[in-house]
């Protein structure tokens, strides 16, 4: 008999040593192992991570904390269950609380048909299997719990994240502060090459990326701007990826080791993943060697209360010092057969992250950032005080708020939720946020999901407010300051208009009596002039004309600006134009400087509706220009219906032709490419204003005009108007 328990314990030793990761699997190996070695039919397996039916009894058992035996099962048994039992064929009934930590976590039923099966020795074993067994259950929940810590910290991890903007120069145009502190960036002038070790087109193509720089391990990613401007940020990882590291070794030496002791705590059997800790060197050892000083008393004490009889248990934690490596242990002793059993689990890691997660809540209290934690929905549940100074909420108001409320773009949100939600880790979101206000920022949040022992979610969402919110600002306080400049200009220049078209009209009244006076003195009203001054009297006419067409067109142009000028449309046709006076002195002046003209009208032009006078106006500059800078050849007007909607006239010279560098200076205002040519002086200065004047005129009537010109060889200019155009 007592070889049968002692292969039982060997055997649970071997089985929570070996690696099943499935803990369904790990109990029902158990229940197979207890069958078999105590040949019992049938076994009931209460863990109290999953469903425990908290029947009377089982309360009972659990306030009592006292194994429960009745080997005769009679219609005079204790609990409802036992005469259930009963009824159903069984005649021994065993119920075995199994506690950790003063916790409840195991509750085993066995049953036998067999009348007094249950002897003190096999329970005893048993019971130290199942406690075995419930170390090791646990030892996984706490790995498990750790890994979702583990990613839980992750966010905070990745807090500072440095940016970079850079060019195709390999210059590194902007970072931000943390860019500069962490990778040591001056803030002018650096090159990215002995920054990141790598060049532009590189450091375009990051995409989670990991380079390590000054000792840190970063993740990389960029995104292009334009061709030339690329954004790179780099999430340091260092932290996470140790933290990552240690889980996976936790993990990998299944934490949890069993001793047994003789009564003078003398090691004779450790389980074999221990070795890789001690090096083999503990067996034969005192376990109170390991124990500092400190804490020696008060384990020696706790020792002292073991019942031998009952299987009370020592629990606390040590500190071992083990080879020299500290461990920080949690342990409990059992009193067995001539000794003890101690089962250690290695809370070092624990420890740590109870440590890191006093750290997070620190953190949530001290951090500039924004951190919101929300359930599966996405309901808020926490929020800390940043909240505030970026949206303007107390955390208290939001409490309880779909966190969709905050967000301009909810696709965005419900994406990164989906992705977490697969274990997916969003870092660097771009985001829109809503104030409390109504006023919206731009940010950028991560996102991690977090899984508790009890499965259930939460999502905890980390928010930076982008710096660029701070530049858009500044760029709309420049835009507002440009744009009163501009409203102010346009005021100064309308005043200006009207001054000049008031002056201008004030000129025109006196010039017109000069010209009045000195024509009735030129034709010899007033007595015969000799030649000399018929001469002077000539030129003085002559100016008064050009004065007067100044005027007239800086009139004209202050009347086009001050949108004074309106249209008198009227059905024209170009065949008749041909034969106006104005036409006609036209060809006269041509024909008197020794060139050719030719008018043409398309059989097919339509009339056309325009104001009669403005188009004359037209004409007269465009024709005008040709004669002024056309010393030979011909001047030929064609006018033609270019397509359905518009018909086209194109004034073409012989002349000098337009420098490319005059070419799209020709319609401003007062511009005049050939000013500083001699043929100023020949054709008399003109006032830059004819063209702009011209324009000006075919845009009121929504037509287009322009021109093409070879220097030296001649210039077209062509304007067309619409056929459709009704009258005004
Ligand atoms: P302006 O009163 O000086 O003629 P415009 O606005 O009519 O003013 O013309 C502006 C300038 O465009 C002229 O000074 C001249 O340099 C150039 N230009 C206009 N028409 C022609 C042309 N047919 N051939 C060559 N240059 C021309």
């Amino acid at each position: 008999m007592e070889d049968s328990s002692q292969n039982f314990i060997k055997n649970v030793i071997g089985l929570v040593n070996n690696p099943i990761t499935n803990d369904d699997a790990l109990e029902k190996e158990f229940s197979d192992m207890i069958m078999q070695s105590f040949s019992i039919e049938k076994i009931n397996f209460l863990n109290i991570y999953k469903k425990i039916d908290s029947g009377q009894e089982y309360s009972y058992i659990l306030n009592s904390k006292k194994i429960f035996i009745d080997n005769e099962l009679s219609e005079y048994s204790t609990f409802t269950k036992s005469i259930e039992y009963k009824n159903k064929g069984y005649r021994s009934y065993a119920v075995i609380p199994i506690f950790i930590y003063t916790k409840p976590v195991l509750i085993l039923e066995l049953l036998s048909t067999q009348k007094n099966k249950f002897t003190q020795e096999a329970i005893n074993a048993i019971n130290l299997g199942a406690f075995l067994l419930s170390m090791n259950l646990l030892q996984r929940q706490n790995i498990r719990l750790m890994d979702k810590l583990g990613t839980y910290f992750n966010v905070s991890f990745n807090l500072e994240i440095p940016q970079l903007i850079v060019d195709s120069n390999n210059k590194i145009i902007k970072s931000n502060k943390s860019a500069i502190n962490e990778l040591g960036i001056d803030r002018l002038g650096n090159d990215l090459n002995s920054v990141l070790g790598i060049g532009f087109d590189s450091a375009k193509a990051f995409k989670n990326s990991k380079i390590i720089l000054n000792n840190n391990i970063y993740k990389v990613n960029s995104s292009t701007l334009n061709e030339n401007t690329a954004y790179i940020t780099l999430t340091n990882i260092t932290n996470s990826e140790i933290l990552e590291n240690m889980l996976e070794s936790i993990e990998a030496s299944k934490n949890t080791f069993v001793m047994l002791l003789d009564n003078n705590l003398n090691i004779q059997e450790v389980t074999s993943n221990f070795d890789e800790v001690s090096g083999k060197l503990i067996i034969g050892k005192n376990f109170t060697d390991f124990i500092s000083s400190s804490q020696k008393n008060d384990f020696l004490q706790k020792l002292s209360v073991l019942d031998e009889k009952n299987s009370f248990e020592a629990v606390g934690d040590l500190s071992l010092l083990i080879n020299e490596k500290p461990m920080f242990i949690r342990f409990s002793l059992k009193k067995y057969l001539r000794g003890f059993i101690a089962m250690l689990s290695d809370a070092t890691a624990e420890k740590y992250i109870s440590d890191i997660k006093q750290d997070f809540d620190e953190f949530m209290k001290n951090t500039s950032d924004m951190v919101l934690i929300t359930d599966e929905l996405g309901f808020i549940k926490s929020s800390n005080i940043c909240i505030e100074s970026v949206l303007g909420y107390k955390p208290n108001e939001i409490i309880g708020a779909d966190i969709k409320q905050l967000y301009v773009n909810t696709d965005i949100l419900d994406r990164d939720f989906k992705y977490a939600r697969n274990n997916g880790k969003i870092d660097n979101s771009y985001i829109t946020l809503i104030k409390k206000g109504g006023e919206k920022i731009s940010a950028i949040h991560f996102l991690r999901m977090l899984k508790s022992i009890d499965n259930s979610i939460s999502y905890i969402i980390l928010i930076k407010e982008l710096e660029t919110k701070h530049m858009i600002e500044g760029q709309e306080d420049e835009l507002k300051r440009q744009k009163n400049q501009i409203r102010k200009l346009i005021a100064a220049s309308e005043l200006k208009s009207q001054f000049i078209y008031n002056i201008s009209h004030e000129l025109k009244t006196p010039l017109t009596n000069i010209k009045g006076f000195s024509k009735l003195l030129y034709t010899n009203e007033f007595g015969e002039l000799n030649s000399e001054q018929k001469e002077y009297m000539k030129t003085i006419l002559d100016e008064t004309d050009r004065l007067m067409l100044i005027i007239q067109q800086v009139l004209d142009a202050s009347k086009l600006d001050a949108n004074k000028i309106k249209l008198d449309m009227k059905e024209i046709d170009f065949n008749s134009l041909y034969n106006t006076s104005t036409i006609k002195s036209l060809e006269d002046a041509i024909t008197n400087k020794g060139l050719k003209f030719q008018w043409k009208t398309d059989y097919d032009v339509p009339k056309i509706y325009a104001d009669p006078n403005r188009l004359m106006q037209v004409l007269v500059n465009l024709i005008g220009n040709a004669i002024k800078f056309t010393e030979k050849g011909e001047i030929s007007v064609h006018i033609f219906k270019k397509n359905k909607r518009n018909i086209q006239c194109e004034i073409k010279d012989t002349g000098i032709g337009i420098d490319d560098d005059d070419k799209h200076k020709l319609f401003k205002k007062f511009y005049q490419a050939t000013k500083k040519d001699e043929l100023v002086q020949q054709h008399g200065a003109g006032t830059g204003l004819g063209l702009a004047i011209t324009k000006d005129i075919i845009n009121l009537h929504k037509g287009k005009i322009g021109f093409e010109s070879e220097k030296d060889k001649g210039t077209t200019f062509w304007f067309s108007l619409p056929i459709k155009q009704k009258a005004a």
